[in-house]
């Protein structure tokens, strides 16, 4: 398909890319208990492969792949894996959290409508996709105030908020989910790719209620170091998982039928799977409990 590529703006031969990249499918469906993916809005229809959109020419494709191939072989597979708690990284980690937020900015910008959102914000929003399209053309050095923000998550073994949802495990470490969102004078780009998290920021008012979790243009370390969050981003996260409950609690009775009997069938499979050890993790909190969509 011909068309202007989004990232070097020249006219070519454009390709089919993911908009969250095809590897965080390809690990969820590998590892799931019925090796069927469900998202979002539709989770009556399985859906094998994510969201993809004729966005970026060849070059263009190639050069996000190399970022994509070192997170993937560098972080996520091996954190999943429980092989590794920390990984120290160099520039091309700036470059892939860069690209995500870029691209999931895109999408919300054009098969979204963000009338809605406040209208200093839109502008906000615009110079933010143009800052960090500049910083993955290499047309400038650091993504400026335009932070991203890198945040390895990990099973939550307690908790004393009542109000936390009882599919808080499933959510934080089996899903994919992206957003942009404000709050106050803040805003960002919200990418979650499994247990990690990135958060591109439109507007950052107040850095320093971020503590450890900036990625650094060079080099620097993920994981296994203590992160200071602000206390909103954390309510922030159990809405989020609450919303999954309901879009989950909409699965019909065929389909869920359909699940159990794919679950069956791969007994083994199914034992075995990472999407079970979640589900577990939010039963040994919760009880039952965890077995029923959230109101
Ligand atoms: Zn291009």
């Amino acid at each position: 398909m011909k068309g202007i590529c989004r990232l070097c703006d020249k006219d070519r031969d454009l390709r089919e890319s993911h908009v969250i990249p095809g590897f965080v499918y390809k690990w969820l469906k590998e590892t799931s208990g019925t090796g069927f993916l469900r998202f979002g809005l539709e989770p009556n229809k399985r859906a094998q492969d994510g969201y993809k959109l004729y966005w970026l020419c060849d070059e263009c494709e190639g050069r996000l792949n190399d970022w994509e191939t070192k997170f993937a072989n560098e972080i996520f597979h091996p954190f999943n894996k429980g092989a590794i708690e920390k990984a120290a990284y160099g520039p091309w980690l700036l470059k892939f959290c860069a690209s995500v937020s870029w691209r999931i900015m895109n999408l919300m910008l054009e098969e979204h409508d963000i009338s809605h959102y406040p209208e200093t914000l839109q502008d906000s929003a615009l110079k933010a996709r143009e800052i960090w399209k500049e910083f993955l053309l290499d047309k400038r050095e650091h993504p400026d105030r335009n932070e991203q923000h890198f945040l390895p998550l990990n099973t939550i073994e307690s908790f004393t908020d009542p109000n936390m949802p009882s599919n808080i495990n499933r959510y934080i470490l089996r899903s994919v989910d992206i957003d942009a969102a404000w709050g106050g004078k803040s805003a960002f780009v919200y990418s979650k790719l499994g247990r990690f998290i990135i958060l591109g920021f439109i507007e950052m008012p107040q850095p320093r209620q971020w503590v450890g979790t900036k990625v650094h243009v060079k080099h620097g370390a993920v994981g296994a170091s203590n992160y200071t969050l602000p206390i909103q981003f954390g309510a922030y996260l159990m809405d989020k998982a609450r919303r999954s409950a309901d879009i989950q609690g909409r699965i019909s009775e065929k389909q869920n039928k359909r699940i159990e009997e794919s679950f069956r069938k791969g007994m083994d499979r199914a034992t075995n799977s990472e999407s079970l050890r979640a589900m577990s993790e939010d039963v040994r909190l919760f009880g039952s409990k965890a077995f029923r969509p959230e109101k």
